[in-house]
């Protein structure tokens, strides 16, 4: 059997850092050898980091549970503890690029959770089904920086999977989409832990989260982008009007989506073509058998009130987008809704995914 990669986690102690201990826990390929938070748990060993904060199951993964705890802030000490990293800080976006840049330099590359190096011009922000093409910056990045082993890639918003995968899996099949028309109920896990105060959440919507909007209208121009020159050139098209809420629920954001096709209406898909067309979707990591991809990424149910989070979150192990009621809209062409579970595709499961791309188109040296 070939010997697993030593992979290390930042931020290990919060809640998308947890996520990748548990699903890490007996991973094909990869094994944690080493975790790293802030300078509060740093030190420690992680059970004690963690105590009275593990939200993830009973049992924290026995081989983790002793491991020190090092501080984040000094990549030299990763220095041949593990061979590359997963970033699941919560910090300043300045301190995070400078540190997920610093790890590059050492020689480890960084898969990344964090916003802040979403809009760096020769960063992939990949979902593995849609963009694979993107890795292809991975070498001008390298060359720009002088970097040798490092490099970085990174997650888009957890929000977007929600629909990226539909959008895409339309676009790809020959029906482009002009507009789009997003409202977003998003589970109180994505805002990390403790998160929102229980008193603002229970019995209640909060109809803003800061900065969100921006991602979800903007982020998926960048994954629907071409590589050119090096460089991702973002695509022009769909323009997305977006509303953010965050709903009492723990884990699995909802999306309700219209969409305009930009066709003539002669040449609009049908409701059943639609379908046909996100059943039939896989890609890439279907095709090389990941161990962490979904064998059917979209997953249509027909019942009137499906998806639910609680009922539908873990489908195809977290991974799938489940959509349901597809109908016409009266004012774009369709309307769904869609969800997908936010800590798994859209945290850690998704970066566990991008690293296995990474690995099994040969970026891990
Ligand atoms: P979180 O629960 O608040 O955890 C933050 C982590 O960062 C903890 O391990 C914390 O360590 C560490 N940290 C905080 N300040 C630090 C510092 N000054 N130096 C070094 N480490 C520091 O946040 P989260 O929800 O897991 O999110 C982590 C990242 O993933 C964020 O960038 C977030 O935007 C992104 N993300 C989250 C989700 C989601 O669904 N939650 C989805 C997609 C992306 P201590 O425990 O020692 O404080």
């Amino acid at each position: 059997m070939e010997k697993k990669i030593q992979v290390g986690v930042l931020g290990a102690t919060g809640m998308v850092g947890q996520r990748y201990i548990k699903l890490l826990e007996n991973h094909p390929w990869f094994e944690v050898s080493y975790v790293a938070a802030s300078p509060r748990s740093a030190g420690k060993p992680y059970c004690e980091a963690v105590k009275n904060r593990w939200l993830i199951g009973a049992e924290i993964p026995a081989g983790v549970a002793n491991l020190i705890v090092e501080d984040a802030n000094d990549e030299k000490k990763a220095l041949g503890k593990c061979q590359f990293v997963f970033s699941a800080l919560e910090m300043g976006k300045d301190e995070i690029k400078a540190l997920e840049a610093a790890y590059a330099a050492e020689g480890i590359p960084v898969v990344s959770n964090a916003s802040a190096n979403r809009w760096t011009e020769d960063v992939p922000m990949l979902v593995p089904e849609i963009n694979y093409s993107h890795l292809d910056v991975i070498a001008e990045q390298k060359k720009h920086h002088g970097w040798d082993k490092g490099f970085i890639a990174v997650k888009p918003n957890c929000s977007l999977q929600t629909y990226m995968m539909p959008l895409h899996a339309l676009i790809q099949a020959g029906y482009p989409v002009k507009r789009m028309i997003v409202t977003t109920l998003q589970a109180t896990s994505g805002a990390g832990y403790p998160g929102v105060a229980s008193f603002d959440m229970i019995d209640n919507i909060v109809p803003f989260i800061g900065g969100e909007e921006e991602k979800t209208e903007k982020e998926c121009l960048k994954i629907l982008g071409k590589v050119v020159d090096g460089k991702i050139e973002n695509a022009s098209a769909p323009i997305v009007s977006s509303t953010c809420t965050r709903v009492p629920v723990v884990d699995g954001h909802t999306a309700c989506v219209s969409l305009e096709f930009d066709l003539p209406d002669d040449k609009k898909p049908s409701l059943e073509e639609i379908e046909r067309v996100w059943t039939s979707y896989k890609s890439l990591p279907q095709e090389l058998n990941l161990p962490s991809a979904p064998e059917h990424p979209i997953v249509v149910r027909h019942e009137e009130n499906r998806p639910q989070p609680r009922r539908d979150r873990e489908t195809e192990k977290g991974m799938a987008c489940v959509i349901g009621r597809l109908r016409p809209c009266n004012v774009f062409d369709v309307k769904f809704v869609a969800l997908s579970h936010n800590t798994k595709r859209g945290a850690a499961l998704g970066g566990i995914l991008n690293a296995e791309l990474l690995k099994a188109k040969g970026f891990f040296l």
